[in-house]
């Protein structure tokens, strides 16, 4: 061994391939492909993981967030405030229902939402927070809870790299009104294409994005909203409900390489390790440091045959796309400066402690070079 990819499916997704065969086999045989059983039960499933009344299998992540954000009426004039350092989609779930995001920085150690600064951005247009459990910690959301029950707030959780993580015991995907994870083949828990759901304690929006998933129809031909086409289909539920029974067990090993790295590389000058909050879980989708060499540490590692990847190179506010928001460089200089040092390795239920100490031997390799 002497490469190690950023990602690799192949133990976890050999270890399950006679199972995932025959559930292909069953959805091909019985002749019903879109919203039927294998959906309802893989709902029922996720539901009962989640620890949550309901759960609506959607199309992919993102459109779980638009669903949620459309099911609970927000829309035109409304304010929604996000992190300034996460993925896109949550912020384009904002723009979809023409809602203005509003960001918030960071805390610079866990890379989550930094509550302490929520209330300052609140306005008489603020309609919900949607926090994101970012890389796989949980924020801290019983803060984030008491700021939206203060303002008379919604919380939408963007829980797409979190699935199984807790803050004060309690599941992500669970503290908000309504809630979106996203089941890319990457992510913790991933389908083999693209797939996503949403997960609520409330019956009610429950059943709005399940009409707004199919059309705006909940009896056929039928149209009550101008709904979308934004279903599960039976095929990636069947290989939902076949990956989702491993799924603690893959979060073990992720902690598992997560307590590795931590362990062999505590102590290399000029490089930042995840910080846990308290009271927080992390479930390790992806094990971020810091270094502001990153961008040499990575060509060094990728000569070396080691994958790394930038989550992300670019905040939201200075991504091309959302220039008529009118922000610049300097606005938002914690998710700025994450986005200058950040670096992912390598984190893949199956990856040996074997690998961690390759990774880590370059990792030191490097830094002992620029003495
Ligand atoms: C992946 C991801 C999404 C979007 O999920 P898709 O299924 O790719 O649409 C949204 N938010 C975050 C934080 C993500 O990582």
């Amino acid at each position: 061994m002497n490469k190690v990819p950023f990602l690799n499916f192949e133990p976890i997704h050999s270890e399950i391939k006679v199972e995932m065969l025959k559930a292909f086999e069953e959805v091909y045989d019985s002749y019903w492909y879109v919203l039927g059983n294998k959906v309802k039960q893989f709902e029922e499933e996720y539901a009962s993981f989640n620890h949550t009344k309901a759960c609506v299998g959607v199309s992919n992540g993102l459109d779980a967030l638009h669903l949620s954000l459309k099911a609970l009426g927000i829309g035109k004039g409304d304010e929604v405030i996000v992190p300034s350092n996460t993925y896109i989609a949550t912020v384009l779930a904002v723009s979809y229902v023409g809602a203005k995001p509003v960001f918030v920085e960071p805390n610079i150690e866990t890379y989550n939402i930094d509550f302490s600064k929520i209330e300052e951005a609140v306005t008489p247009n603020t309609k919900a927070i949607m926090p994101v459990h970012l890389y796989g910690q949980a924020c801290e959301m019983q803060p984030i809870m008491d700021i939206a029950k203060k303002y008379n707030l919604f919380v939408i959780e963007d829980n797409a790299q979190s699935q199984g993580a807790t803050y004060k015991e309690k599941i992500t995907g669970s503290w908000g009104d309504i809630n979106g994870t996203s089941f890319y083949p990457g992510k913790n828990l991933g389908a083999i294409g693209d797939a996503g759901a949403v997960t609520t304690n409330d019956e009610n929006l429950a059943e709005k994005v399940k009409i707004l998933r199919n059309y705006g129809s909940q009896k056929k031909y039928y149209n009550e909203f101008i709904g979308h086409n934004m279903r599960l289909d039976e095929l990636q539920a069947s290989f939902l409900s076949v990956k989702l029974k491993y799924l603690k067990e893959w979060t073990l090993k992720r902690q598992e390489i997560g307590a590795w790295y931590d362990e062999a590389l505590k102590e290399i000058e000029g490089l930042i390790l995840p910080k846990i909050a308290e009271g927080a879980t992390h479930v390790y989708h992806l094990y971020v440091i810091r270094t502001k060499k990153r961008d040499e540490l990575q060509s060094y590692l990728t000569e070396k045959g080691i994958g790394t990847l930038i989550h992300y190179p670019i905040p939201p506010h200075l991504q091309e796309a959302y220039e008529s928001l009118g922000l610049k460089k300097g606005d938002f200089p914690i998710a700025e400066e994450l986005a200058e040092t950040c670096l992912s390795l390598p984190v893949w239920p199956g990856m040996g402690v074997e690998h961690v100490e390759l990774i880590s031997e370059n990792i030191k390799a490097f830094f002992n070079e620029q003495i």
